[in-house]
């Protein structure tokens, strides 16, 4: 006997449904529509690029990297040919003491060369980059003010999955990049933000608001977090342990509940920023309260990404449990010469639309979206072509209509047009037919009328 195999979604990634889909197409359409009255405009770029434009831009250091990418060779390179390559790029040195078995180092050098030997892509783990990318090969830099671009897409991280985080989930984000880091861009990029979510009823939220300065006066900050860190090394657990040498912002990021008095303790970058930082930050309070914008500063607020500088800002929303950021952002103004372009200062933000949705539905404050209209109810193969006729025609005019492909019974076809959640029921039987009208039935009250075709529309838009 064989046995069949029972396909299922790979772990860490869903399928969207309707009646959710059509939430989902909301949502979506909404963010085209507030970010297209801030005058942002779409970028689409492609789901997998160069594995070192990731590495090179949110950083080898950050999980995201270091563990989360789906990555794979193309071209001609197989995986084989990838460890070929890794292979000769290593210098195998003998474990001093080990009576058999070589040890591999790779430095950070060597690995990327072998990375790009190898052609290496990954799916995109975020879009920053990739919006980046694009705007220094596609010289967007000569294009007059600043570009004002938005996204819409899946994104992929292999996360471990739990309810709001997913394998692949969906970002809509936006970036600013151009010549002026004015205070104003960041408190007009949030302001955008919570008109969207004040327009799809995402209203439970909070507004966090950071600065974790610049080249100039962050790096003399983290040594001295170091410094402080090295201190209460044994009283921190592992990871943190690990970050204060690769990464000790991110010991600010952690939720373990026995080092958070700890953390209470480090110094805070806002008491340590340089005096344009802190005059930049100063500028996007004042001009977050020109907008009435509500906001809590938060210390802590580091983001994973390597490439952020100065305003960082996340807003989390009720009903989501742990993972309740619904979304991140940040400036990150040496990004773009970080990856080989000129002089441009950037920021921008990513809403994790899985989660927004899901805040959505938690709170019930569903919006009332279009469905079934009209359901053909035709009776008699002589009416078939008529119904054929009048389904075009309710289309055209922007009607959603349900046309039965085969012949049902009278009372089966009601039925059947009440399950699918039709508003009307068209009916089209021999008389009809004969004397050019048509009978709608309005499901909800069964209401009916006799009505010409010109009569339809409007008793359609009507109710
Ligand atoms: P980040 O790119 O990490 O700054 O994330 C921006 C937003 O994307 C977060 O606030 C989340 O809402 C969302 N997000 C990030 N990772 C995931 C994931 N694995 N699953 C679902 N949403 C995510």
């Amino acid at each position: 006997m064989s046995e069949r195999k029972q396909f299922r979604a790979i772990r860490g990634t869903r399928d969207i449904l309707p009646p959710d889909s059509a939430l989902w197409n909301w949502f979506e359409r909404t963010a085209r529509e507030v970010f297209e009255s801030f005058n942002f405009r779409e970028i689409r770029t492609p789901i997998f690029e160069d594995t070192s434009l990731f590495a090179r831009s949110v950083g080898e250091e950050t999980d995201i990297v270091s563990k989360e990418m789906f990555t794979f060779p193309t071209g001609e390179a197989s995986m084989t040919d990838v460890m070929e390559v890794v292979h000769e790029n290593i210098e195998f040195q003998p474990i001093p003491g080990a009576s058999q078995g070589k040890q591999a180092s790779l430095s950070a050098d060597e690995m990327t060369a072998a990375i790009k030997a190898a052609s290496l892509v990954s799916l995109r783990p975020e879009a920053t980059a990739s919006v980046v990318r694009a705007y220094i090969e596609r010289g967007m830099h000569a294009l007059p003010g600043s570009q004002k671009l938005y996204y819409v897409g899946p994104m992929f991280r292999r996360e471990r999955p739990q309810k709001g985080r997913y394998r692949q989930f969906y970002q809509i984000g936006a970036e600013v990049l151009g010549p002026s880091d004015a205070p104003a861009i960041d408190a007009e990029v949030i302001e955008m933000l919570l008109v969207l979510f004040n327009r799809v009823g995402l209203t439970r939220t909070t507004l966090y608001v950071n600065s974790i300065g610049c080249k100039e006066c962050r790096p003399k900050y983290v040594e001295l977090l170091r410094d402080e860190l090295r201190k209460v090394r044994d009283r921190l657990g592992a990871d943190s342990q690990r970050r204060i040498e690769t990464n000790p912002l991110r010991v600010l990021d952690s939720k373990l509940p026995e080092e958070q008095e700890i953390i209470a303790t480090l110094p805070r970058i806002s008491d340590h920023l340089c005096d344009a930082c802190r005059d930049h930050f100063a500028k996007l309070k004042d001009e977050l309260n020109l907008r009435g914008i509500a906001y809590q500063e938060n210390w802590r607020l580091v983001r994973g990404l390597d490439y952020y500088t100065r305003t960082t800002f996340e807003v989390t929303a009720e009903g989501l449990g742990s993972q309740n950021a619904v979304c991140g952002g940040g400036r990150y103004d040496g990004l773009v010469e970080l990856l080989g372009g000129p002089p441009t200062k950037g920021i921008g933000f990513a809403i994790g639309t899985d989660r927004a949705i899901l805040s959505i539905q938690e709170s019930g404050n569903l919006p009332k979206l279009p469905g079934l209209d009209v359901f053909v109810a035709w009776m008699g193969t002589e009416c078939y072509p008529a119904a054929v006729a009048i389904a075009r025609k309710l289309r055209d005019a922007g009607f959603a209509v349900e046309l039965p492909p085969e012949e049902m019974k009278f009372k089966k076809s009601l039925g059947l047009a009440d399950k699918l959640g039709a508003r009307y029921a068209l009916i089209l039987g021999e008389d009809e037919v004969a004397s050019g009208t048509y009978t709608l039935k309005r499901l909800a009250d069964a209401e009916q009328k006799k009505l010409t075709e010109g009569e339809l529309p409007e008793q359609l838009r009507s109710g």
